[in-house]
């Protein structure tokens, strides 16, 4: 596969438009998205597909709309896992005895920013607003991974420590992992200043196309590229990366941008799961 043919396109599911990554949809044993704004139910700041509950949301507008998004692939919300995201580099081991714990207020699987679970059936979830969210997959175990890598997690070697986590407690070469980047906020968008500079630099990140100067004491940060280095650096091979083109903040009309609505948004939601056997033949 080219790589500008692996990157997320958009895709119609039932009410909703979702983006889809080809390199992760050739594998049949796995269900993947990352949602758009488009189809759902909530309205103002919060318009339309919001998918998480932290945003200030009604929550029964949150329920509904994960059922439009999950419903044409055949999942429950009350499938969902999520962990409390907090800019952390922790790694929950999903279990069967994990499903819903995601899916309501206040009943989370704890202060995790990436999941695995080689569990069929468990929708494993991540949110952002202009954040990376890394999918990997294991086809022939089959086994996924979802992390959230904003500049703290990138910073702290997200793509690193979850493979090294997957290697460890579930025996994954990563030379067999196929991996995605979500759409996240772009460098042009993505301005900040010398204090993150600095963390950057220091951690080997300073030179362009990573960390680039953007006048008056700015710098434009790539969060998508630094992702797509570290995931090599981890061993995923060239043919099993999609890289990401799509900007969160140049694009209203799709997507929620944290950055560009001062904090007042809503969240999209990615999502993975390894389909229940009885479903692998569709
Ligand atoms: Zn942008």
């Amino acid at each position: 596969m080219a790589a500008m043919d692996k990157g997320f396109r958009l895709v119609r599911r039932g009410e909703v438009t979702v983006l889809q990554s080809p390199l992760l949809a050739q594998y049949r044993v796995i269900d993947h998205a990352f949602s758009t704004r488009l189809g759902g139910c909530s309205s103002g700041a919060m318009a339309a597909l919001n998918t998480a509950f932290h945003t200030g949301d009604d929550r029964h507008l949150v329920m509904e709309n994960r059922r439009r998004l999950l419903q044409p692939f055949g999942y429950e919300p009350d499938a969902v896992v999520a962990g409390i995201q907090v800019h952390g580099t922790g790694v929950a081991r999903v279990t069967a005895a994990d499903r819903g714990r995601g899916a309501a207020p206040r009943n989370f699987l704890g202060e995790y920013d990436a999941l695995a679970t080689t569990e069929p059936g468990l929708v494993l979830t991540a949110y952002a607003a202009d954040c990376p969210i890394l999918f990997l997959i294991e086809p022939q175990l089959p086994l996924i991974a979802l992390a959230h890598a904003g500049w703290r997690g990138t910073l702290g070697g997200m793509a690193h420590v979850v493979i090294d986590r997957l290697r460890k407690d579930y025996g994954v070469a990563p030379a067999r992992l196929v991996a995605a980047i979500s759409p996240c906020i772009c460098p042009s968008c993505y301005q900040v200043g010398e204090d993150v500079a600095s963390l950057f630099r220091r951690a080997g990140w300073g030179g362009a196309p990573y960390l680039e100067p953007a006048g008056s004491g700015k710098f434009r940060l790539d969060l998508s590229r630094i992702n797509a280095a570290q995931l090599r650096e981890a061993g995923i091979k060239e043919s099993n990366l999609a890289e990401n083109s799509w900007c969160t903040s140049c694009r209203p009309d799709l997507f929620y941008s944290y950055r560009r609505e001062k904090g007042v948004t809503g969240r999209m939601m990615a999502f993975l799961a390894i389909k229940p056997e009885r479903s692998r033949s569709q």
